[in-house]
């Protein structure tokens, strides 16, 4: 049993990205420009409100600009795209967050697809997507580059190694099989129709979880020695993960809280840094 599995600090990673950005922002100040990321919340879900706070505080917490734009519940598709263009041709604002979901009735991909590349620092547009497909994503999701992040800090091999995705959402499951693809992983998606799911996690030697359902992925799933990322986030601070007893087989595993979360946070930070820079660097 390997009773001494390695905790993934995401606070720690999440830490050492914001350091390195703490001088990336004041030279950027030294030269005029305050990085700006405008976040839009649409409704009062309140899960979705504390996300965007959380991401706010954290801008302004490094001395980066928080836009926040609150829109009533009611908002029509058309009102939420004519926000994000006027977003998209105001020079001070480097970075746009469109908080997932919005209501119903709004067409979020149609929302979505409205933000600039350029300002797509949550990889949620097509061709945000099918960069990171191809390797060449300026801005590749945050919770995905968040995962990959801590398995290099952390210097957990990838290549050859067969990962286990369980959750093939567009801003989670799919990008992130990517990316493990990508880095010479060999992946297999999960999703709700999947049959066997149990035998098929038990092949893993990466497993990310990112199905949005509290302590899913049993213990006796976990193949002995196994590298286990929760991306998982349900309330009372319970990821899609059976921690405790994954602890008992995995190699490595990321706790909830304290795990992907952070990370996915400094990402965005980092994103909204690397679009400043581009344009004030690359015109
Ligand atoms: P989502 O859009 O609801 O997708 C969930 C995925 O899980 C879907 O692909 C679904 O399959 C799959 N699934 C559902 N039930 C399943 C089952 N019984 N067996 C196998 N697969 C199943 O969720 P998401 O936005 O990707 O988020 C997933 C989790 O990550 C949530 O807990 C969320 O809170 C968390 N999250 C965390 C962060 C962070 O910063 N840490 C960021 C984003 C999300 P189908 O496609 O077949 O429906």
């Amino acid at each position: 049993m390997a009773d001494n599995a390695l905790i993934l600090n995401g606070t720690m990673v999440a830490d050492r990205i914001k350091e390195e950005l703490t001088s990336r922002v004041e030279a950027l100040k030294a030269k005029g420009i305050v990085p700006c990321l405008a976040t839009i919340l649409v409704g009062d879900d309140p899960s979705s409100a504390t996300y965007v706070r959380m991401k706010g505080n954290a801008c302004e917490r490094l001395g980066i600009e928080s836009r926040r734009i609150h829109l009533g519940a009611g908002t029509t598709t058309e009102e939420l795209i004519a926000v994000i263009e006027q977003l998209n041709g105001d020079e001070d604002v480097h970075g746009i967050l469109l908080q997932h979901p919005v209501p119903h009735h709004i067409d979020e991909r149609a929302a979505f697809e409205a933000i600039a590349i350029g300002k797509d620092v949550d990889g949620v547009t097509m061709l945000g997507f099918a960069q990171n497909a191809f390797g060449q994503a300026d801005y590749p999701s945050c919770t995905p580059a968040a995962i990959m992040a801590i398995l290099d800090h952390y210097d957990l091999p990838i290549e050859g190694k067969h990962a286990v995705v369980v959750g093939r959402s567009p801003i989670l499951g799919k990008p992130v099989s990517l990316m493990l693809l990508n880095r010479n992983a060999t992946v297999t998606v999960c999703h709700s129709k999947t049959e066997g799911l149990a035998e098929l996690v038990r092949q893993g030697d990466i497993v990310v979880a990112a199905v949005g359902k509290p302590a899913f992925i049993q213990g006796d799933w976990i193949k002995e020695g196994a590298v286990v990322l929760d991306a998982g986030y349900n309330k009372g601070n319970i990821g899609d993960v059976d921690y405790e007893a994954c602890l008992a087989k995995a190699s490595a595993v990321t706790p909830v809280p304290a795990g992907v979360g952070p990370v996915t946070i400094a990402t965005l930070l980092k994103h909204t840094v690397d679009a400043a820079e581009r344009r004030v660097f690359q015109p």
